[in-house]
């Protein structure tokens, strides 16, 4: 799909949410129906994800403490109608230990995002019924 460059937000997530409802929310507030996420900071009990091709279905893992946010990367686009975010993240611990995955649950003691929209034709989620929700393939 072909997009034009739209708005571009630099922001800081209020203390106590969650960060990927946060983003969900700032979408549809905003208008964005697709766009580039990316930051940092910092998050409390982080759930991530894995999504394993055998049980078609996510395993959930659960950190406990206070994790860097080291990075996170994700998109923008529509699902079940409204603009949802799809968040991927690398959390460290007081060790240095890197732990990641597919987020979704964080609360936030410190974030700052970076959202780009983009502007085009809305990308569209569907569910495939494998607990996946996804972009219908590009073709060349
Ligand atoms: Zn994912």
């Amino acid at each position: 799909m072909k997009f034009k460059p739209g708005r571009i937000f630099l922001l800081r997530v209020p203390e106590g949410e969650d960060l990927p409802e946060f983003i969900n929310k700032f979408a549809e507030k905003r208008g964005l129906r697709t766009a580039i996420v990316k930051g940092i900071g910092s998050v409390r009990n982080p759930v991530v994800g894995y999504y394993s091709e055998e049980i078609k279905a996510y395993k959930r893992i659960e950190l406990f403490g206070t994790f860097e946010l080291l990075t996170l990367l994700g998109n923008v686009s529509i699902k079940d109608g409204k603009p949802f975010a799809h968040l991927h993240v690398t959390l460290g611990n007081a060790n240095g230990d890197v732990f990641g995955g597919h987020l979704m649950k964080g609360e936030v003691f410190v974030a700052e995002l970076y959202v780009q929209e983009l502007v085009g034709e809305p990308l569209v989620r569907k569910d495939r019924g494998d607990n996946l929700s996804l972009w219908d393939e590009e073709p060349l």
